[in-house]
């Protein structure tokens, strides 16, 4: 196993670095990276999809490329205006609803994104359950309105109920990420009534053959996102994408751009929009410059310890 530590380009939530360890097995490599908020058990998953890789390998795919969107963060208008050019996505997934910004500024950003992606381009917002019921109408309305027609919105709001009473109200389409991924059993989630798109992420939901039993269950649309994770991970979400029957938008899986770096020069970085979908994860080839601190090592080791106990592996 390897830890590594790799600096995100700009502030990602609450981590300015992002970290996670690196299991090989008989089928290759596999990510083991959970957030901080998650625990032992919610970390489970997580274990499960890193040994799948490292393990099982994954199911056939259907489709050999992926398109994926751009992610804005919370950055000033023409620095916006410049990720989208520069990424070459034809969707930008962009961050809305943080503490560090206004509804104004949120706006504002939207209008520069449009204006990057012309339009033709797709434009989606992520609230990370920021917003409660009357907050989120009144500013999906106004986002819709400065984007120049929104694709939909992730997340507006913490709970299923909460979701289902927005979409009621609004002409924007919602997407359900945090209801599926932090749900105590994603299979029973009803997301029907609350949601017209589901956000599927592999590691939370346990690998890529749990997270396609959960898109069959929920019966929605589904786009796969990863949990930025370095191009280890990322080829999980790639396989879940390559196998699921259908697949309609843009995938969230283009995140490579927000780390400053990554542990394999096959770095998956989109491509026109679009990335490969891969039989194996890439090698950590280049992890040497993003090996963590002793420290930090020790710290990933005793979670992993604790995490493999928890799951009886
Ligand atoms: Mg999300």
């Amino acid at each position: 196993m390897r830890v590594y530590a790799l600096p995100l380009k700009n502030r990602f939530r609450d981590i300015t670095v992002r970290e996670g360890v690196l299991l090989h097995g008989p089928t290759g490599w596999g990510e083991f990276c959970p957030f901080a908020d998650y625990s032992d058990i919610e970390s489970v998953p997580w274990l499960t999809s890193a040994l799948e890789a490292s393990e099982q390998g994954w199911p056939a795919a259907v489709r050999d490329r992926i398109e994926v969107n751009t992610t804005v963060p919370i950055v000033p208008p023409e620095r916006a205006y410049e990720l989208v050019r520069a990424s070459g996505c034809r969707t930008a997934k962009v961050k809305v609803a943080d503490k560090r910004a206004t509804l104004a500024e949120d706006c504002a950003r939207l209008e520069a994104v449009r204006d990057a992606l012309g339009p033709a381009g797709a434009i989606r917002v992520d609230a990370n359950a920021a917003w409660d019921v009357n907050t989120a109408v009144h500013a999906l309305g106004e986002l819709d309105r400065a984007a120049g027609g929104l694709e939909y919105a992730e997340q507006p709001c913490p709970t299923i109920d909460d979701l289902a009473a927005v979409r009621r109200r609004v002409s924007v389409r919602i997407a359900a990420d945090e209801s599926i991924r932090r749900a105590e059993d994603p299979l029973k989630v009803a997301v029907a009534g609350a949601a017209d798109i589901a956000v599927l992420k592999v590691a939370p939901l346990g690998g890529v053959r749990r997270a396609l039993e959960v898109a069959d269950a929920c019966g929605l649309p589904c786009v796969v996102s990863s949990a930025v994770e370095t191009s280890v991970g990322l080829a999980a979400g790639l396989a879940l994408a390559g196998a699921l029957p259908e697949l309609d938008f843009a995938c969230g899986l283009g995140t490579m751009s927000l780390l400053q770096g990554d542990v394999s020069t096959a770095t998956l970085s989109p491509v026109d929009g679009y990335l490969p979908v891969l039989p194996t994860a890439p090698e950590p080839d280049a992890f040497a410059s993003f090996a963590a601190s002793a420290e930090v090592t020790r710290a990933w080791q005793d979670r992993l310890g604790r995490v493999r106990s928890a799951a009886g592996r």
